[in-house]
């Protein structure tokens, strides 16, 4: 069993859905009282979402990479980012250690391709939405994206941070993505990407297949632990 090193507290909310979801299938697989070995660096989100509308993404690289540092100097054996958006400085954070990043976009890419289906809607944070981080690492795989028009993007994004969060899940909110969905559906998005990991906390059904970032690098982090590979 290899220890999982976890980067999060970005937003603490979904970091709790990762302990949460890799513990409990650890349980389910193992039984018994089994349980993962996990490391946790929890960052302080305020500061790290001051960073990222100043656009400080070499600073926010360094923080990350440090937490990383320290995971593997506590034991980790691989380590995962906790977020999508902050993949855009995961370069920086592979480079600074020698033990592996599992990607969140590889992974979901993954379950992307097993269901044959080569254009998604992603929804997430502006910065996952409009830069190109995220995109082209799904093009590598195929896989063309869609994200909402330009006047509901901002909006999509202040429910990230301004509710989801802060632990708000309102209904509100939860219609107004349904309708950017049905939007992007109709742009010839045939899944989506809730690429946000709050975002699966919010919405639980979609007119199209929905890709819960948040269990699919949380189940790839079990497999990974629990594999025999050499890492
Ligand atoms: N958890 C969110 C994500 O998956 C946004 C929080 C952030 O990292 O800014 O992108």
């Amino acid at each position: 069993m290899k220890t999982i090193g976890l980067i999060g507290g970005m937003s603490f909310e979904s970091t709790l859905e990762y302990y949460k979801l890799i513990n409990c299938e650890y349980q389910k697989r193992l039984g018994g009282n089994s349980s993962a070995k996990i490391i946790l660096y929890s960052m302080n989100f305020q500061e790290i979402k001051e960073l990222q509308f100043l656009g400080e993404w070499e600073k926010l690289g360094e923080i990350l990479s440090n937490a990383a540092i320290n995971l593997e100097r506590g034991g980790a054996d691989f380590a995962l980012i906790c977020t999508n958006l902050m993949h855009k400085v995961a370069p920086s954070v592979e480079k600074s250690v020698s033990i592996p990043l599992l990607h969140i976009v590889d992974a979901t890419a993954q379950k992307i391709k097993e269901q044959n289906i080569d254009k998604v809607g992603l929804l997430g944070t502006v910065f996952t939405m409009e830069h190109n981080f995220y995109r082209e690492r799904l093009e590598k795989y195929d896989i063309d994206v869609v994200i909402p028009d330009d006047n509901e993007r901002p909006e999509v994004s202040r429910i990230i941070y301004d509710e989801l969060c802060r632990g708000l899940f309102l209904d509100d909110s939860r219609e107004k993505y349904n309708e950017v969905i049905n939007k992007m559906m109709k742009n010839g998005a045939e899944g989506v990407i809730l690429g946000c990991t709050e975002i699966p906390l919010l919405l639980e059904d979609t007119v199209i297949p929905a890709f819960n970032t948040t269990k699919i690098h949380a189940m790839a982090a079990v497999e990974k632990s629990l594999s025999l590979s050499i890492l």
